[in-house]
C-alpha cells in the first residue's frame, strides 16, 4: 500500500493542514424557503429547509418555540458500492447529532408550534460528509431567513501516518489513525459537535482541535460568501 503522506505531502499532493477545495452556492431550490448546493473534494451534497411551518404532527408542537427536524440521506449512488436507499443507524445518528448542533445557533422562540425542516441529500460521498451537511445546512438555514445567533461551520481533522492532518480524504479516512469531525458556531468559537474515533494521546488531540478549528474557520468564510454572492445577485435583479 502506497503510504498516506510521504515528505510533507499527502496522496492528493495537499499539504498537512491544507483543506480539500470548497464551493458553495446558496439558493439553489426553487421550491425550498432555502437551500444551498456545497462541492468539497469529491463530495456533493444538496440542503433544502423549508419553515417556519404548521407542525406536523401537531402533537409533537412546542408552544414556546419552532422544533427544528434534520434528515441526512446518502443516495444509493453516493458510494462505491450501491447503498441501500432509506435511513439506517448511522445516518439517524448524524441527523440526530446536526441537528442538536445547529439548534444552539437558531433563535427558535421566535416561531413558536412551529417546525423548520432540514432535508440534506449526499449525491456523491468521499468521507467528511457530516462536516458538508452541516455547513450547506447552516447556508440553507441563512438563506431561508431563519434568524440565527451565529452561523455553524464544520471540518475534521485527524491522523494519518504520524502526522496530524485537516479534512482527510476518503483513503486517509480508511486508512488512517483517527478522524476529530467538529463544529463551531465562528463567532463565540463554541465547539457545537466534537465526535472522534480512532486514537490520539492527548498532546495530538489538542493539536486535531486546534488544526479542525482553524478548517471550520475557513468553511465559515466560503459560507459567508455563498451568502454574499446570493443578495448580491438579488440586489442586481
Ligand atoms: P463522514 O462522511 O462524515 O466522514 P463516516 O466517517 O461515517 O462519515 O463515513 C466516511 C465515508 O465512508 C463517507 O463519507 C462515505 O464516503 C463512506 N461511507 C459511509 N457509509 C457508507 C456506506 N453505507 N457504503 C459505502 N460507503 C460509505
Amino acid at each position: 500500500m502506497t503510504e498516506l503522506i510521504k515528505n510533507g505531502k499527502r496522496q492528493d499532493d495537499r499539504k498537512p493542514e491544507e483543506m480539500r477545495d470548497l464551493s458553495i452556492e446558496a439558493g439553489v431550490l426553487k421550491r425550498a424557503d432555502g437551500s444551498a448546493y456545497l462541492e468539497w473534494g469529491s463530495n456533493k451534497v444538496i440542503a433544502g429547509v423549508f419553515g417556519p411551518q404548521k407542525c406536523i404532527p401537531q402533537h409533537i408542537s412546542n408552544p414556546y418555540k419552532a422544533i427544528l427536524k434534520f434528515r441526512y440521506n446518502m443516495a444509493p449512488f453516493s458510494v462505491d458500492d450501491r447503498k441501500r436507499p432509506g435511513p439506517d443507524r448511522r445516518s439517524t445518528e448524524i441527523s440526530k447529532v446536526s441537528k442538536e448542533a445547529l439548534e444552539s445557533a437558531l433563535i427558535l422562540r421566535h416561531f413558536p408550534n412551529t417546525m423548520i425542516e432540514i432535508f440534506v441529500e449526499v449525491l456523491q460521498a468521499a468521507a467528511g460528509t457530516r462536516c458538508a451537511s452541516l455547513t450547506a445546512a447552516s447556508v440553507a438555514l441563512a438563506d431561508a431567513g431563519v434568524p440565527m445567533k451565529d452561523m455553524v461551520a464544520a471540518c475534521a481533522a485527524g491522523k494519518i501516518g504520524d502526522e496530524v492532518v485537516l479534512d482527510l480524504a476518503k483513503e486517509e479516512d480508511n486508512a488512517g489513525k483517527a478522524d476529530v469531525p467538529i463544529a463551531i458556531k465562528p463567532k463565540s468559537g463554541d465547539i457545537v459537535l466534537l465526535q472522534m474515533d480512532g486514537d490520539l494521546t492527548p498532546e495530538e488531540f489538542d493539536e486535531t482541535l486546534s488544526l479542525a478549528k482553524e478548517g471550520c474557520m475557513k468553511v465559515s468564510e466560503e459560507q459567508q460568501k455563498a451568502l454574499q454572492e446570493k443578495y448580491e445577485m438579488e440586489e442586481g435583479e
